[in-house]
């Protein structure tokens, strides 16, 4: 355990020493991202029934990245990079590594703010994290759960029974964000911690809330710093990790 928390923390702090030099500094700054699909039509997305998972091979599932050139090009930030799709999958069946011949693979790249499509779509697929804003341990994971299957929290089958949406507050035109999907939700409880969930004030236009709690407003919802015990218990469901439920119990819950 103590060995998992040090790796994240001392990759997440030392970002900011990265010396990259930027040619983009008028790069926005996004601090959450949003679905690649422009249909909005996007916890597991329905395609995940239809072969939007990844490939699992003997009990694994890797999944080929590329980092694009646009990153500095010191072996730091692939590395630091490389953590961070690593870091709290190691309670998974699911891995990442650079892509040699696979046909499928994340195109990891820093275009105009932070998003992903949802599932395996086939090919190359575009991850932007923004050198700008994006290359953060939470939204890092928050797109790559994207990549692997997994829709905003907020959007679940069953999320009016633990959120309201206040769609008068939207930014006009951002509506469909808070479109209800037809989740597949892997027997897990909605969670305000989940690192796929917005928070309080996402797509606001006039600084009033867009997603209150129910029924204690009061509850922190979309803080999330890194995937919560339930990301991981999603991954390991969806990918049917048997043989690390066991281990993912004995991590969160070692009393037990
Ligand atoms: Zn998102």
């Amino acid at each position: 355990l103590s060995n998992y928390i040090s790796r994240t923390l001392v990759f997440s702090a030392g970002i900011f020493s990265v010396g990259c030099s930027s040619s983009n500094l008028d790069e926005p700054l996004v601090i959450f991202g949003d679905i690649a699909v422009p249909t909005g039509l996007q916890n597991a997305d329905p395609c995940t029934a239809r072969g939007c998972l990844w490939p699992k091979n003997n009990g694994r599932v890797v999944v080929p990245y590329r980092i694009s050139d646009q990153y500095c090009k010191s072996r730091y930030m692939e590395t630091f990079l490389f953590i961070e799709l690593s870091a709290n999958f190691s309670a998974t069946c699911v891995s990442f590594r650079p892509q040699s011949r696979e046909r499928d693979f994340l195109d990891i790249q820093s275009r105009d703010g932070c998003y992903s499509f949802v599932g395996r779509r086939g090919g190359g697929q575009i991850v932007s994290l923004s050198r700008q804003g994006c290359v953060f341990h939470q939204i890092v994971q928050h797109e790559v759960l994207h990549a692997l299957g997994f829709d905003h929290e907020q959007t679940r089958s069953d999320r009016d029974q633990h959120v309201r949406i206040l769609l008068e507050n939207v930014i006009p035109g951002m509506e469909h964000n808070f479109r209800k999907i037809n989740t597949r939700n892997l027997d897990t409880p909605y969670d305000y911690n989940s690192v796929m969930h917005y928070g309080r004030f996402a797509f606001s236009r006039d600084r009033e809330p867009t997603i209150v709690p129910i029924p204690d407003e009061n509850v922190a919802i979309g803080r999330a710093t890194e995937m919560s015990a339930n990301d991981i218990l999603r991954v390991n469901r969806l990918y049917t990790c048997s043989m690390y439920l066991v281990s993912f119990r004995f991590f969160f819950f070692p009393f037990l």
